[in-house]
């Protein structure tokens, strides 16, 4: 009996065909609304100028990226990536920090971080790969004062420097002379931490200075603050393992790293400057003395000096610069001002205070650099009014029981006058530009090494490829060895002595079961490590993703030798034609399916073009015209929107043709009111045809997501025919153990 012959196999298959259009589609409206959705937060990034990475950001290449989402997912910012058109997508690139989980997490390689346009950087110093100053040779810098966040790489800065001058020393011992040091360290946070251990540990003669206390920026946290941070090795010390660690927990540890090691740190001890003696050593100028060291780290952190208002009052003693402990503040007027995430933090912990009256003072309209979760909280606070914001405002004077300020949009400013307890100000930090200028360091863009091209990797799939090759070949070789069995009519082979053998139940077919059987289970493991199941983060997803393709690929071989070349109509046959549409879809999904968007990015491109293209015009017009233009972008834009990402097919198609019509009335009804306005004809036809072209554009878009959402279905099928085939395979393995002596009594499986 042939396998689609059972009429029982065919009902049962429109049935699952049913089954999975419905999933399929229900999944692709879910999508479709997911893409809007990320498509409006991209554009609210771009109005809002947090679309534009500032140092780093994932880069993502389009033509691999399978959209599974493990990017999205392991990113600890929110908001950085999202998932548009199906693909991994950077939205808010300004809110990238360079953790670079999303460049780990990819299972295809799809993501590497690089470099934003660092030209208008004038904040950034000047480099070179070893971090040290470029035209200063022996004066490196390490942490976050070379504009790198993290805790890990300031930890990971500070072993480099180390390492590197290790490195010079042992190449030219000669260097050293008495009375001057092998390397002088300014600053004990993370970064200058890391350093003195790496330092320590390869026998360099180190000095730590630090004006404050040990720790850096951690020290400055609020009480019992969550630091996130990666896996990182310290020297000396061992892995620290955790993800989180309480601020608390992070000061015990560097404290008792530093006494266990008898660190050389002064603390209490400020740098004035770095100067190069005519010898070739720096001396490191403190208000205590002098330091002569061969080689400098600067890991100043970026937060040296706090950013001051620089009004009457601030002098007072209940101004301040950080907030260490909110529970402190109780039934306390506050003031906070500063609108980043460090004053936004503080602002909602001392609302959360018994009786405190908190409000918070921003300069700009609104914020545009919160991690999405403080903005959300904030929007809560402000909404119930735990929190009072005053944007666009300056504290103009600092009384002793009330602040002055002033609020408003410049042309409207108003005066008011708060009463006050407390001040916070908490508004960043100025980079000691000058005490790093004169110490050698550069800031001039120009000097700035290019960032290297993101290199072409291959796809990841040779080494699979070739292991299922070699496996494939062997395979071939066992049928051309066997080929009088298998070359035999099903039912002529019982004849053959070979037959007790290569059956599906004798030795060899059985062996080939139970290894198709093990490598499916193995094939799974993939899932659980994408899905972080357990938190099993062991290997990279790359590595699990080619392991994922060869047990795949070697399952089904062994299953086909196992079923000795005649699957029959059972349920073994069933999963035998599963498992070859999983493959099928599953390079569908790997080595094709990423093609298709390209094109569609680029038609949102196109858009976002003709957009541009048409709020230039508009503009014109306003200045001619006042309010003009910016009728006619919403009323175009709103045609646009409308039927754009309608939930369904039809909806959309209805909306396509619609449309037209409303198009038509549309732009006839605003070249009357152009006209009216006195604007000349010719702009009014370029109106027109921008219009058109804008409609054009969006309605392809949409319709070309059709041809995508069919390849789409990939995902679907693979992941449900997956689920299918292992019930499947578990149906078999209990029929075969059920019944399989007495099938084989017949001669059977
Ligand atoms: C509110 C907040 C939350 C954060 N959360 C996280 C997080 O969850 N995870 C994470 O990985 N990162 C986080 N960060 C960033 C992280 O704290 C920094 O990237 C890291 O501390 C940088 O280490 P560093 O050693 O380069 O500099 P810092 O930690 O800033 O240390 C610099 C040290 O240099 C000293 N110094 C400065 N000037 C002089 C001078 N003239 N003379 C002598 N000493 C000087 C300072 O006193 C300071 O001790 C956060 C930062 C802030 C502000």
């Amino acid at each position: 009996m042939s396998i689609l012959g059972s009429s029982f196999a065919l009902l049962a298959m429109v049935g699952l065909a049913l089954a999975l259009t419905l999933a399929a589609l229900l999944a692709r409206r879910r999508d479709l609304h997911a893409s809007a959705k990320g498509l409006a937060e991209r554009k609210k990034a771009q109005e809002r100028g947090t679309a534009r990475a500032r140092l780093q950001y994932p880069s993502i290449d389009l033509a691999r990226c399978v959209g599974c989402g493990s990017c999205v997912a392991a990113c600890p910012e929110d908001g950085v990536l999202e998932l548009i058109h199906g693909q991994a997508a950077v939205v808010h690139g300004a809110r990238c920090v360079g953790h670079g989980r999303c460049a780990a997490e990819c299972p295809v390689g799809a993501i590497a971080l690089t470099f934003a346009d660092l030209h208008e950087r004038s904040d950034i110093p000047v480099l070179n790969s070893n971090l040290e100053a470029v035209g200063s040779p022996g004066l490196f810098l390490a942490g976050e004062v070379t504009g790198y966040a993290l805790v890990r790489t300031a930890i990971s800065h500070g072993i480099a420097v180390a390492g590197e001058v290790a490195l010079r020393i042992k190449e030219t011992p000669t260097t050293r002379r008495e009375g001057v040091i092998d390397l002088c360290i300014v600053g004990a946070g993370p970064a200058g931490i890391a350093c003195a251990l790496e330092a320590k540990s390869r026998g360099l003669n180190y000095h730590v200075l630090e004006q404050e206390v040990l720790g850096g920026t951690v020290a400055k946290y609020p009480r019992r603050k969550l630091v996130m941070t990666q896996p990182v090795s310290l020297p000396l010390y061992g892995q620290l393992k955790n993800t989180t660690y309480s601020k608390e927990e992070l000061m015990v540890l560097w404290t008792n790293i530093a006494n266990t090691h008898k660190l050389s740190i002064s603390t209490g001890e400020e740098l004035e400057s770095v100067e190069r003696h005519a010898d070739g050593y720096f001396v490191v100028r403190t208000q205590r003395g002098v330091v002569r060291a061969n080689h400098v780290c600067l890991a100043l952190g970026r937060r040296g000096t706090p950013r001051k208002l620089g009004v009457v009052g601030e002098e007072l003693p209940k101004v301040s610069y950080s907030l260490l402990d909110a529970n402190s503040y109780q039934n306390r007027h506050v003031l906070v001002v500063g609108g980043g995430d460090t004053a936004v933090e503080a602002a909602l912990a001392l609302s959360e205070q018994d009786g405190n009256t908190v409000t918070l003072s921003y300069r700009k309209p609104e914020f545009t650099r919160l991690r999405a979760r403080n903005e959300v909280r904030m929007l809560e606070a402000q909404q119930s009014g735990r929190i009072r914001v005053l944007f666009e405002s300056e504290v103009v004077q600092i009384g002793s029981d009330h602040v002055e300020m002033i609020s408003g949009p410049e042309k409207s400013r108003s005066v008011m006058s708060l009463k006050n307890d407390e001040v916070f100000i908490l508004a960043g930090g100025t980079l000691p530009f000058e005490k790093l200028k004169n110490a050698g360091v550069s800031f001039d863009a120009n000097l700035r090494a290019q960032s290297a091209p993101i290199a072409e990797r291959t796809a990841g799939l040779l080494p699979s490829v070739i292991v299922a090759f070699l496996l494939f070949l062997s395979a071939v070789a066992w049928v051309a060895y066997h080929w009088d069995y298998y070359s035999l009519d099903p039912l002529s082979r019982t004849e053959s002595p070979l037959h007790g053998r290569l059956r599906p139940s004798g030795a060899a077919g059985l062996a080939f079961g139970i290894g198709a059987v093990a490598l499916i289970l193995a094939n799974l493991a993939y899932l659980i490590r994408r899905s972080r199941w357990l938190s099993v983060t062991f290997g990279s997803l790359q590595a699990w993703m080619t392991s994922h393709v060869v047990t795949g690929v070697v399952a089904l071989l062994l299953a086909v030798l196992h079923g000795a070349f005649a699957p029959r109509s059972t349920v073994g046959g069933h999963a035998l034609i599963a498992m070859a549409v999983i493959i099928v879809t599953g390079a569908i999904g790997r080595y094709f399916y990423a093609y298709v968007p390209r094109a569609t990015n680029g038609r949102e491109l196109a858009l976002e073009e003709i957009r541009t293209n048409m709020a230039g015009l508009s503009a014109e017009w306003d200045s001619r015209f006042p309010g003009f233009g910016e009728r006619v972008q919403n009323q175009i834009q709103t045609l646009v929107d409308s039927g754009h990402w309608q939930g369904s097919f039809a909806r959309r198609a209805v909306a396509l043709v619609g449309s037209q019509g409303q198009l038509k009335k549309a732009l006839g009804k605003l070249r009357v009111e152009g006209r009216r306005e006195g604007i000349p004809e010719n702009q009014l036809n370029e109106l027109a045809e921008l219009a058109r072209r804008a409609h054009r554009a969006a309605f392809m878009a949409a319709h070309y997501e059709e041809l995508r959402a069919l390849l789409a279905t990939w995902r679907y099928l693979h992941r449900w025919i997956a689920l299918l085939l292992i019930l499947m395979v578990g149906l078999h393995i209990y029929t075969a153990l059920r019944f399989g002596s007495l099938i084989s009594a017949g001669g059977g499986h």
